[in-house]
């Protein structure tokens, strides 16, 4: 199963009108995607995708292409595609960061690995630790009063039970429309925020107090990354459970927010963490420590979105019941890539169940849609 092949193939694939996004990063109309192709001496192909959106993690599609094929794809060739410690350990050893681009090589080896064992990727993490549908929470972007009220209410009506509210630009906007949805989705509906980091400490402090009466569930990334001692200083003032995102790419970030006592539950996604192995590494720290874990999404598209839901569906510590996360990529994106889509109603996603990630790649549409 040694890799012997990697091809990487830049697309651009439009968002749904109706499911543009603004948050405090800025507007998301289009998806740009790295997909990775491996081959394995054995005669298998993975497929893996990177999702890079500079504003998140700083990569973009040329220089993630850039990286996959000047520097991380000629280190793993001859790697096994299921030594993923090894994988990882090559990958680190020529590249720092890149955490979108090295997720879509590991990505592409679970896929090889599952093809040539004929198993679902959750199986050979260990197999399934709850139900294959997963129930997410619907990510509402800020949008102005009018739409932001509009959207609740549909949202309400196509049966999700979580709604999240992006946050973090102007304060006092911020706080009218986080009553505004509360108002409009009753009291019943689970209401959380996420601010992508957008307050300062103080903001942060003043508004979450302000939005006591709202009865928000979890707090997302209220002050920007890095600052641990200022998210411990807003968690313990508010009293607010808070949730870390763009706090913790990796181990040593988890490591800091366990040691400064900051959060209540830790957002991962194979992709910002670099891989499944290593989100589960995040995982199982923070379940020593009490710490819960969710899916946090870059909007994904499908192969991303399955990786994803092989992660959740085999790990424990991703406590999706108790803090729903987002895994709904493809259903924002205009086409897919797959011949046999993940199934997406409302905010149920289900896993396939075939070999590998269980996606099966329509050239056609690489073809279509390929900005090289
Ligand atoms: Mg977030």
């Amino acid at each position: 199963m040694k890799i012997v092949r990697v091809e990487s193939i830049p697309v651009r694939i439009p968002l749904k009108p109706e499911r543009r996004m603004i948050s405090a990063l800025g507007r998301h109309d289009v998806s740009d995607f790295l997909l990775v192709r491996l081959e394995s001496d054995d005669g298998n192909e993975g497929w893996g995708e990177a999702t890079v959106t500079p504003r998140w993690s700083g990569e973009t599609c040329r220089g993630a292409k850039a990286i996959v094929d000047d520097v991380l794809g000629p280190a793993v060739i001859g790697c096994a595609a299921d030594d993923l410690p090894e994988l990882d350990r090559r990958m680190d050893a020529v590249a720092v960061g890149n955490w979108f681009a090295k997720s879509a090589i590991e990505m592409a080896c679970w896929d090889i690995h599952g093809k040539a064992t004929r198993k679902p990727v959750y199986e050979l993490l260990g197999g399934a630790c709850r139900p294959l549908t997963i129930r997410s929470r619907f990510s509402l972007g800020a949008y102005e009063p009018d739409r932001a009220r509009r959207r609740a209410t549909e949202l309400v009506a196509a049966g999700f039970t979580t709604i999240k509210v992006k946050v973090g630009i102007d304060p006092v906007r911020d706080i009218e429309r986080v009553r505004i949805v509360r108002d409009a989705i009753g009291p019943d509906i689970a209401l959380t925020i996420d601010a992508n980091g957008g307050w300062d400490v103080e903001t942060a402090i003043r508004a979450i107090r302000e939005l006591k009466s709202c009865c928000l569930e979890i707090v997302e990334q209220p002050i920007p990354p890095g600052d641990y001692t200022g998210l411990a200083r807003v968690r313990k003032e508010t009293g607010a459970k808070i949730l870390a995102d763009e706090s913790c790419f990796d181990l040593i970030h988890a490591q800091e927010l366990i040691r400064h006592d900051c959060c209540d539950a830790i957002s991962l996604y194979p992709g910002k963490n670099g891989g499944i192995r290593k989100a589960r590494e995040i995982a199982m720290l923070a379940v020593q420590h009490g710490i819960a874990c969710s899916i946090g999404s870059n909007l994904e598209w499908d192969l991303g979105t399955a990786a994803m839901a092989h992660f959740i569906v085999a790990t424990p510590n991703m406590q999706v019941e108790r803090y729903p996360g987002d895994l709904l990529g493809p259903d924002y994106h205009e086409v897919s890539i797959a011949k046999n889509p993940l199934s997406i109603h409302g905010p149920l996603t289900t896993l396939n169940t075939g070999p590998g990630l269980g996606i099966d790649v329509d050239l056609d549409v690489i073809e279509k849609h390929r900005i090289d």
